[in-house]
């Protein structure tokens, strides 16, 4: 099974519970959605075999994995996540939440939804939600609860040009909270405050 990938690298998560994780970043090619605001590049690719993927991992000293895009839902998953788990790596995908993750959630220790208000959102079961404040409203944020039943809620900054709108998030992070009983917390972008891809 070969996949279109657009890039592997070494880096520390810096969105959502597990900001500063040091993981390994699968980032698959194509995305479903057109997002005008999307900042990740994910259009180019090298045709990779599973077998290619795994050996590109082990040039790092690291056992974990996330796996994102794009979309990587729109690639065929199963033997990707099915050789990673089988050679021991902690598997975590970042998803918009467009498209069921069932045939490989047996083998995902962390999903991360980030539904769009502009795309349809599924009904899901997922370790954390985290949405972008393009304008976000607590109808949108509840309506998010309603559909992902999930473990953690976060809010994120919209980055527009190196500017992002923390005082926006923070506004509605009270209203929300005051609604919900969910707990909604802000995730900034640790990764691009520290500097790093
Ligand atoms: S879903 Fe994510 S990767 Fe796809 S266009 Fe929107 S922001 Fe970009």
């Amino acid at each position: 099974m070969s996949y279109r990938v657009n890039e592997i690298f070494l880096t520390r998560q810096g969105e959502g519970f597990n900001q500063g994780k040091k993981v390994i970043f699968i980032r698959l090619s194509g995305c479903n959605l057109a997002c005008e605001w999307c900042d990740t590049d994910f259009k180019d690719f090298t045709v990779m075999e599973v077998a290619e993927i795994l050996k590109e991992l082990q040039h790092w000293d690291c056992r974990a994995v996330i796996i994102t895009g794009g979309e990587p839902t729109i690639q065929n998953l199963g033997p990707l996540t099915e050789t990673l788990k089988k050679a021991g790596y902690w598997i975590g995908i970042e998803s918009n939440a467009t498209r069921s993750l069932e045939p490989v959630a047996q083998y995902l220790d962390y999903i991360a939804l980030s539904p769009k208000r502009h795309a349809p959102v599924g009904q899901f079961k997922a370790s954390e939600v985290r949405v972008v404040n393009d304008g976000l409203a607590t109808e949108d944020l509840l309506k998010y609860e309603r559909l992902i039943d999930a473990e953690r809620y976060y809010i994120s900054p919209l980055d527009i040009d190196g500017k992002m709108n923390i005082l926006e998030c923070m506004e509605l992070l009270a209203k929300i909270n005051i609604l919900s009983s969910k707990g909604w917390q802000i995730s900034l972008q640790l990764h691009k405050l520290a500097g790093i891809p």
